[in-house]
């Protein structure tokens, strides 16, 4: 589609929060939102129209920066005939998605939403199959397919009445109506092709409940609906070479993936449990002697923390004994356990150790897990306390 070209004269320059607009006496702009739709962009003499609002009936130019001419001058105005384009193919896509889905299944559309790249439509229904919408999107397809022309009227009240109208909703005047002969009959002022098969194609992408009443249809046309496809493709086949598996065979492979990597997991609990176990058994043969206790004191490394949990608690499981590990990282990260017969407070222990050192963490009086700052001296220090018990 060509760039449109109108002449026109300024009748505001301002400013408000939104930035820097113009007025003009007339506008050819199609203003964003309206519609659900996006509106146009182009320039006004040198300036980029970045956005075009509608507010008390006024059409809101924000630009970039002011054109030099002042009020009252003539300006010349270009919009973009390739975003329009696109525009109103997204457009009229819509009306003929929302027509599929009106006529297989007496769904109605209850919103529009239009992105760049996208649309969206919510329909009045918290349900929908896969089925249904692959029968919508094939039916609107055909619609395409068929290149069918989009006629674009006007009718007063009384003519209004006597349509068989899709989605009928209040107006003053002469109302505008889009048509799509034997398929949709629409209210819209928006933005259309001249027929179907210039939407090329129509995909629905994604679907999703919102607000547990609609169910929201993304979709895609024209271009922009193949660039999906082929990054779709590219996606697919990427995979496909990772698995070294046929597409069709994708599903069942990752399934079986997924259910290994459980099993998997499963059993590396387990035999990380047994491994502790033999780790602490061996451990406990350390453990030394001091006041009335038998303690074991050691730096465990290249273990998580998690691990040096478990093994703190099961090497007091094998023998009555106090045991401190620690990891150090960029804190000195101890784990203190007790069994029951060991005779000395923790909490005691955790508090003077505070007065020495910047330490966080805690727990209770039969374990503690503490990270320390500073390494230099903790040890001696917790050995003499335990001295003193
Ligand atoms: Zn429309």
């Amino acid at each position: 589609m060509e760039d449109i070209i109108f002449k026109a004269k300024i009748i505001e320059k301002n400013e408000n929060k939104k930035g820097k607009y113009i007025i003009l006496n007339h506008t050819e702009f199609y203003p964003d939102g309206k519609g659900g739709q996006l509106g146009d962009r182009g320039t006004i003499d040198s300036s980029k129209v970045v956005k075009v609002d509608i507010s008390d009936n006024k059409i809101f130019h924000f630009v970039d920066e002011f054109p030099s001419a002042k009020s009252n001058k003539e300006v010349t105005c270009i919009i973009s005939g390739e975003r329009r384009r696109n525009i109103s193919i997204h457009h009229t896509a819509q009306h003929i998605l929302s027509g599929a889905f009106f006529n297989l299944f007496d769904i109605e559309t209850v919103s529009f939403h239009m992105e760049e790249n996208y649309c969206t439509i919510d329909l009045s229904t918290p349900n929908i199959s896969q089925e249904e919408i692959e029968d919508a999107e094939e039916l609107a397809n055909k619609i395409v397919m068929a290149n069918v022309p989009v006629r674009k009227y006007f009718v007063n009240k009384e003519e209004l009445a006597k349509l068989p109208i899709r989605k009928k909703h209040a107006v003053t005047g002469k109302t505008r109506i889009i048509e799509i002969p034997d398929f949709d009959i629409s209210m819209c002022g928006g933005t259309h092709v001249n027929y179907t098969g210039e939407v090329g194609v129509i995909k629905v992408t994604k679907y999703e409940r919102v607000k547990k009443t609609f169910q929201r249809i993304h979709f895609t046309t024209g271009i922009n609906a193949l660039k999906d496809y082929q990054n779709k493709t590219k996606i697919l086949s990427t995979i496909s070479n990772f698995l070294t598996t046929g597409e069709n065979e994708l599903i069942e492979k990752i399934k079986n993936l997924l259910k290994e990597s459980k099993h998997l997991q499963k059993e590396t609990v387990k035999l990380k449990n047994e491994l502790l176990r033999y780790m602490a058994k061996d451990l406990i043969k350390e453990s030394k002697r001091i006041g009335k206790f038998d303690v074991l004191i050691k730096e465990i490394k290249d273990y998580p923390k998690e691990d040096i949990i478990a093994l703190s608690k099961k090497c007091i499981s094998e023998k009555p004994l106090l045991t401190i590990l620690y990891r150090k990282d960029n804190e000195t990260e101890i784990a203190i356990s007790k069994s029951d017969k060991v005779n000395i407070d923790l909490m005691e222990l955790k508090e003077e150790l505070s007065k020495r050192f910047k330490v966080r963490g805690g727990g209770n009086n039969k374990f503690l897990i503490l990270q320390i700052n500073e390494d230099e001296g903790f040890k001696e220090f917790i050995l003499d306390f335990i001295q003193r018990n």
